[in-house]
């Protein structure tokens, strides 16, 4: 990898990355494009542990932006999963509402439209590959941080520690880091995801193919949302949303750790669904309850220079299809900003990345938590709004 050693705040600096996910690691790549000493801190136990969640899709002003910046595009486009990004939606009973397939084609690279998809894992590894040998240590589950004598030691849950002279939260939306910049806590929506992963679909849940159109599967009606993925492995990955009391996983009588109870919770809730979604349910081997939380709007907190956040460690919000690209995005403007030479010192230029984080953040975030109701619980009004967002001219 070539590298530059240009005079910038980074230079002379050991910078510690804390989480490998897409925002650490395209931080981690893009400052060594520019000469940094950095190291990326990740908890899994190593590059093979699996990254949980199905395909990503990857913005012409974010993410796509970002793997330009970082050199990477050559590589996604062997990697990208051609004709992910088509999508249908359907009612309860597997009626199309919308079908929205692309034919090969229509939009490609280079075209502002064109969001194309890729399994979180070989992003994950593309980000990984790029990087210098070594510089991202497994697992390393930060526990502790303190500062003395100018630099930060951090404590890791294996017993092993290390120190450095910046460090940089990307641990995703349980971040420690955060509590050293602000005491702000996320809050429940009211939402919540049961996720479910299937291996091997094509021998248990065949029937899904029928109503699946090769994208991504959003079923609506009776105020219930579900989801279905492809993950580049042909296994696929299901998000049933709705509506739900806090704290309901430890309310509700249910052991999520048990599929049998989680399948009659979901054949119970939709109950009068097409067979082929009880089947894809029944399919399922492990189910994950995902509360969907979120940062309060307008937080702020005071810069500090040694110590920062980025991606959902800095604006949880729940998910909308840009949370990946919006931890990219961070990743350039922190690299920008320490590398471009503009800033007279690191307070200034961390500042500066914050003002361009929180002006991206917010207003997305507003608008994803006003929607969630429609999200998660759609009515026949919140469906048609839905169906016309996303292009209902071509409703069939
Ligand atoms: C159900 C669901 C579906 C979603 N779908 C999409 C989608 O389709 N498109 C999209 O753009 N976004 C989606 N998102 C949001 C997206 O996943 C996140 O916004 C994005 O992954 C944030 O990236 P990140 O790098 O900030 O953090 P993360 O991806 O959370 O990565 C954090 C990393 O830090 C590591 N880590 C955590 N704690 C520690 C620790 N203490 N020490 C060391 N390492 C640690 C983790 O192992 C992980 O590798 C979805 C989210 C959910 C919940």
């Amino acid at each position: 990898m070539e590298t530059s050693k240009k005079i910038n705040l980074i230079y002379g600096r050991q910078i510690a990355i804390v989480g490998g996910g897409p925002g650490g690691l395209a931080l981690a790549r893009l400052l060594q494009l520019g000469g940094a000493d950095v190291k990326v801190y990740e908890r899994d136990i190593n590059q093979k542990a699996r990254v949980q969640g199905a395909i990503v899709d990857l913005h012409y002003h974010s993410g796509l932006k970002v793997l330009e910046a970082a050199g990477l595009m050559d590589a996604f486009k062997i990697r990208y999963m051609q004709g992910a990004d088509s999508f249908r939606v359907v009612d309860e009973r597997a009626n199309i509402l919308l079908d929205d397939f692309i034919p090969s084609g229509r939009y490609t690279f280079g075209d502002e439209h064109f969001r194309p998809e890729i399994d979180r894992g070989a992003l994950r590894d593309i980000l990984i590959d790029s990087l210098l040998p070594g510089t991202v240590v497994w697992d390393s589950q930060l526990i502790n941080l303190t500062f003395s004598n100018g630099q930060w030691e951090m404590q890791f849950k294996n017993g092993t520690s290390a120190s450095s002279d910046l460090v940089i939260g990307c641990e995703g939306y349980r971040s420690r880091i955060r509590e050293y910049l602000t005491d702000i806590k996320s809050v429940y929506t009211g939402a919540a995801i049961i996720q479910g992963e299937i291996d091997d679909p094509k021998t248990a849940c065949p029937e899904i193919y029928e109503i699946f159109n090769g994208g991504s599967l959003m079923a609506m009606g009776q105020e219930k949302m579900l989801t279905v993925q492809p993950r580049g492995d042909g296994g696929l990955t299901f998000y049933a949303a709705s509506m739900y009391p806090e704290n309901w996983e430890k309310t509700s009588g249910i052991n999520f750790n048990n599929p049998e109870e989680v399948y009659a919770y979901l054949i119970h809730f939709y109950n009068g669904w097409h067979p082929a979604f009880h089947k894809l349910f029944k399919a399922c081997s492990h189910f994950t309850y995902r509360p969907l939380n979120y940062h309060p709007l307008k937080l702020r907190w005071q810069t500090r220079s040694n110590i920062i956040i980025l991606g959902d460690a800095a604006h949880l919000m729940p998910p909308n299809g840009e949370g990946v690209n919006l931890a990219m995005m961070d990743a350039l403007d922190l690299s920008n900003c320490l590398t471009s030479g503009a800033y007279q010192n690191i307070e200034a230029a961390l500042a500066a990345y914050e003002e361009m984080m929180f002006a991206r953040t917010y207003p997305i975030s507003e608008e994803t938590v006003e929607g969630i109701k429609d999200f998660a619980s759609p009515n026949n009004e919140s469906i048609q709004k839905l169906i016309q967002l996303f292009g209902g001219d071509e409703k069939i």
